[in-house]
């Protein structure tokens, strides 16, 4: 068929018509033929499997049983009457109930007569099942029917608008009867072949209107497996682009600064993780080719010190460094560091922030330009058109997840060459994700802790138990360390939030008096400057409690704190709840992180808080994370419109993703540019796809 039919706008499927096809394009996405045949069936009602009673269970799906009613009744009811049923079958018994239609149904049931029902069971002291689809057994076995009955997505507006499931099932058919049901296939014969996957008419046809379970999972399979070795295809195709066109200033030199620093200022030992990095990037760096690298690392798993020896790299080569942080806390301390770390260096470092005067700016910027400033660390404000570089290197980006994408292409434009990119996240992203998410970056992992490290012991507490964690609170500043106490700060909720805060910290310092006991606090609310002062304070151990929002989430180091209290710890997510924790255990002392809760909890709270106490590994975390909220959730990924699948899930789907990868980077290996004959029909769908924006815009 010619693949072009598939472009036609959805207008001219038979029985569709504007005002229809308006509301198709606005509440479903559907513009052409392609998109209706790409809209799949949420779920199916399986009307193949045949129940018996003592077969069902609590929350399944709809069931389809066979039959007889023995008696019928009329239930009184505070609102109303139901009618109710006895249903057997030669397991059991269940009831079926109607709250209208009362009359209809007594003049027309046959007692005594086999019956098959089909519908959702209900369990309250036995299973019932209310309004049941009801069919006589005699007539059930001489109507033809389909087996499997797709139900697609919908919403509220197109129901009311009269577009029910049963006329999408109608569009559907039209379609398949004016496109004859023959679809190109866009997978190459050597992997339908090799796969053993049906073909792509077969696995639409059955997507839509399957014949059985069979070759329902069959269809399911060979559409999971196209969509995301498109993805994988394209993905990898970008990034041996990038590889091969996207030039890069070539770092050739490990020169002075490294040198003398890695010699003689280094104040530890580097892990092996950190060594190993460290030389995946020089790898990069040494080339001709632009590096665009993920460097995940647990929290305090020792990512800064590998990006100032990148930094170092960079000024070796004659070039200058950037280092970007989404907080001014963060790139305040960051600052700190370095200037600390550099000291006996003979290195240029300033920071810039929002808060950086006209005057200073002015001076920074001349300092940029005439290239005597190498390292320039700051907020978003690095970011801003003013800010130009006599010759940027390198760009290095802390905590990505708060920057969206359209920052990171901002970085490249600073100079003729794009610099060299490295992003560091301490929000582990699982390997999956990372593998569909980032496929044009790569990746390094800093999988192991600086020695010494004592894990942090973490438990849940109900508030109840308030004056029990404050006796503990003031065992370990006895002892001489220091304490954050947490409180959530949510936006749609602030004022509240803020008055639990303020409450929170009255009652903290009713408990810790001074002098004996000082308080920082630190929220969303203050000025900068405060927020400074308070922090500065605690920093310096001046004083033993930080009363604080989260916005101590990131990044801050301050290693004699070793209690983490987290209030309200329902009400923040798993990722959170790690960063917060990675604010302590990062000296030599046993550190603690108790997570306070109400006594009421949901199931997903639950696991959230279960998954804390059981577990300090970043990865470990992620998963859960990422199968509790889904990758829709995942943070960073909203904005950059990903993972808007048809079919596949990334999670659910991960052998399918493997496979589709392994495939796509073969056929890439062999072939690059698709033009062998095999080939072919992959290149056409790939070129169709790009051109009808089919393939959705993933990457930066
Ligand atoms: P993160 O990966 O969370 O950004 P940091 O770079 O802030 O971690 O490092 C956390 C702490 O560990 C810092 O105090 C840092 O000086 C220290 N550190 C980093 N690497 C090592 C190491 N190899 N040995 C000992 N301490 C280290
Ligand atoms: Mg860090």
């Amino acid at each position: 068929m010619n693949p072009s039919i598939l472009q036609t706008p959805i207008d001219y499927l038979k029985g569709v018509g504007p005002s229809r096809a308006t509301l198709l394009r606005s509440e479903l996405g559907v513009h052409t033929y392609q998109d209706l045949i790409n809209l799949f069936p949420n779920r199916y009602l399986d009307k193949t499997q045949y129940y018996k009673i003592n077969q069902l269970q609590k929350n399944s799906a709809e069931v389809q049983v066979i039959g007889k009613i023995v008696h019928l009744k009329t239930v009184e009811q505070k609102r109303g009457k139901r009618l109710v049923a006895k249903f057997v079958d030669e397991t059991g018994e269940m009831e079926l109930v109607w709250f209208r239609g009362h009359k209809w149904i007594r003049e027309n049931i046959k007692i005594n007569t086999p019956y098959v029902i089909f519908g959702k069971t209900k369990y309250y002291n036995g299973f019932s099942m209310p309004h049941p689809d009801m069919e006589l057994l005699s007539e059930h076995q001489q109507n033809l029917r389909v087996a499997m009955q797709p139900i697609y997505p919908s919403t509220e507006k197109l129901s009311n608008k009269g577009i029910t499931n049963r006329v999408m099932s109608k569009m559907m058919q039209q379609l398949f009867v004016e496109t004859k049901a023959r679809f190109y296939d866009t997978l190459s014969q050597e992997i339908l072949e090799e796969l053993k996957l049906i073909s792509k008419s077969e696995a639409v046809f059955n997507i839509h209107f399957p014949k059985n379970q069979e070759l329902l999972a069959k269809a399911q399979y060979r559409l999971k497996f196209e969509e995301l070795f498109y993805i994988q295809l394209q993905l990898i195709t970008k990034k041996l682009i990038r590889k091969q066109k996207i030039k890069g200033f070539p770092f050739p030199v490990v020169g002075e600064y490294f040198t003398n620093f890695y010699k003689n200022h280094l104040p530890f030992e580097l892990t092996n993780a950190q060594k190993r990095v460290i030389k995946e990037i020089r790898n990069d760096i040494g080339s001709s080719a632009q590096m665009n690298r993920l460097l995940q690392g647990d929290v305090g798993s020792g990512k800064t010190i590998v990006g100032l020896m990148t930094m170092l790299l960079a000024i070796d080569n004659g070039f200058q460094a950037c280092l970007m942080a989404p907080t001014a806390i963060l790139a305040n301390q960051h600052y700190q560091g370095i200037v600390e770390l550099t000291k006996d260096l003979d290195i240029n470092v300033i920071l810039l922030m929002g808060s950086t005067t006209t005057k200073q700016r002015r001076e920074i910027h001349a300092e940029l330009e005439e290239g005597s400033l190498h390292i320039l660390i700051g907020t978003h404000a690095v970011l801003e058109d003013k800010v130009v570089f006599k010759n940027l290197g390198l760009a290095i980006i802390d905590e990505q997840h708060r920057f969206g994408v359209a920052q990171r292409s901002k970085l490249w434009h600073k100079n003729t060459y794009p610099p060299h990119i490295l992003v560091m996240t301490a929000t582990p992203i699982p390997r999956t994700l990372a593998m569909s998410l980032y496929g044009d970056l790569d990746i390094s992992v800093i999988d192991e802790l600086p020695p010494g490290r004592k894990a942090i012991k973490t438990v849940h507490r109900y508030d109840s138990n308030r004056l029990k964690v404050f006796k503990f609170i003031a065992e370990e500043i006895q002892k001489g360390r220091q304490v954050y106490i947490v409180y959530p700060l949510i936006q749609e909720s602030e004022a509240m939030d803020y008055k639990d805060l303020m409450d929170g910290y009255e009652s903290i310092a009713r408990s810790f008096p001074a002098p004996d006991y000082q308080i920082s606090i630190v929220h969303g609310k203050m000025k900068p400057a405060d927020k400074d002062y308070e922090m500065d304070r605690f920093v310096k151990g001046e004083t033993q409690i930080m009363v604080a929002t989260t916005v101590i989430e990131v990044g801050v180091n301050v290693p004699n704190a070793s209690v983490m209290i987290i209030e309200s710890a329902e009400r923040f997510g798993l990722s959170q709840l790690h960063q917060l924790r990675g604010r302590v255990g990062r000296g030599a002392e046993q550190s603690f992180c108790i997570l306070m809760t109400s006594f009421k909890l949901s199931a997903d709270s639950k696991t959230r808080l279960e998954t804390m106490v059981r577990t300090n590994d970043g990865f470990d975390i992620a998963e859960v994370d990422l199968k509790l909220r889904g990758p829709g959730d995942i943070m960073g990924t909203q904005q950059s419109g990903v993972l808007v699948l048809k079919i596949a899930d990334i999670v659910k789907d991960n052998e399918i993703l493997k496979t589709a990868r392994h495939y796509a980077m073969k056929i890439l290996k062999e072939d690059p540019s698709l033009s062998m004959d095999k080939n072919k029909v992959l290149l056409y769908t790939y070129q169709q796809m790009a051109k009808h924006k089919n393939i959705w815009n993933y990457i930066s």
